[in-house]
């Protein structure tokens, strides 16, 4: 069986993935786009030769980057996803019934057409009537938004053309653009491989956010396993689920919710720089 390898630009990591099939492979303006096949994790979508998703565990990566935000807030009605072309974040938002909008800003239309046809249970709400698809930088689109609730930033790695969406202007239009009670939550690297970007994109954040936290989650595929999620609100504590559970998920809880932030002792020394690793 052919093989393929995995080797993220800033990462100590190599993974070697089983190939059983090359279902599809193009380029956009934007970069290189493939779905494989692999006996265990099934349909694989790649982005310039990095594993953006799988069939078998995209869930876990999509509920946690989600529901955090929208449950610590008390009633998202408009929210903002950035990237995200396969339609993972959008499906979870929309399964809250208090969501009469969504701006789903991803820079890319071909992976969205690519995902449409490999992943149509991934990418299966994009057409819902509340969705509005915008093909270009989140940066840009950030700018001229108002009155939201929630912003999702689920973007390829920080390098390339989404550096846009980790820098100090962005943040500070995201706050220009949130509600009060408003949320913003970006996936901030691997806690084991890039301690320092996590550590600095909070710092980044506190810049401009009131209430900054960090909370993690394993995810198989990406380098390093330990995920961290950085989130930031105007005033509300994130940690705290601000209505009824009421949306079917395979691993989020409100349980989840409660143990999947870092212990105050754990995220104050990290912050601090005491921990070398
Ligand atoms: N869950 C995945 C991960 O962390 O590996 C990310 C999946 S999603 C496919 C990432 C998407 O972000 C890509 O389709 C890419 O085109 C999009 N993207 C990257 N930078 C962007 C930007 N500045 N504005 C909008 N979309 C962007």
């Amino acid at each position: 069986m052919i093989k393929f390898i995995e080797k993220e630009p800033y990462s100590a990591i190599v993974h070697t993935y089983e190939v059983e099939g090359i279902l599809y492979k193009g380029k956009s303006k934007f970069q290189e786009i493939a779905v494989i096949e692999n006996p265990f994790f099934g349909r694989m979508l790649l982005l310039d030769n990095i594993v953006q998703i799988t069939q078998r565990d995209e869930f876990f990566y999509h509920e946690m980057l989600t529901h955090v935000a929208m449950y610590a807030h008390p009633s998202p009605k408009r929210v903002i996803v950035i990237g995200g072309g396969d339609g993972g974040i959008v499906r979870e938002v929309l399964k809250h019934k208090s969501v009469e909008k969504v701006y789903f800003v991803e820079i890319d239309e071909m992976v969205i057409n690519v995902s449409k046809k490999y992943f149509p249970d991934v990418s299966a709400a994009i057409d819902d009537p509340r969705v509005e698809i915008k093909t270009m930088d989140g940066a840009e689109f950030i700018k001229g938004a108002s009155n939201i609730d929630v912003v999702i930033v689920d973007s390829t790695d920080i390098i390339g053309f989404a550096r846009t969406l980790f820098t100090k202007e962005f943040f500070l239009s995201v706050t220009n653009c949130l509600t009060k009670d408003g949320f913003f939550v970006t996936h901030t690297e691997s806690l084991h491989l890039h301690k320092d970007i996590v550590i600095e994109m909070q710092e980044e954040l506190r810049k401009v956010f009131p209430v900054v936290d960090l909370y993690t989650m394993a995810i198989a595929t990406y380098p390093g396993n330990w995920w961290a999620f950085a989130i930031g609100s105007k005033e509300l504590d994130p940690r705290q689920c601000r209505h009824t559970f009421d949306i079917d998920t395979k691993y989020y809880d409100q349980e989840i919710h409660a143990q999947t932030f870092l212990t105050p002792g754990f995220y104050k020394k990290l912050l601090n720089r005491q921990l070398k690793w």
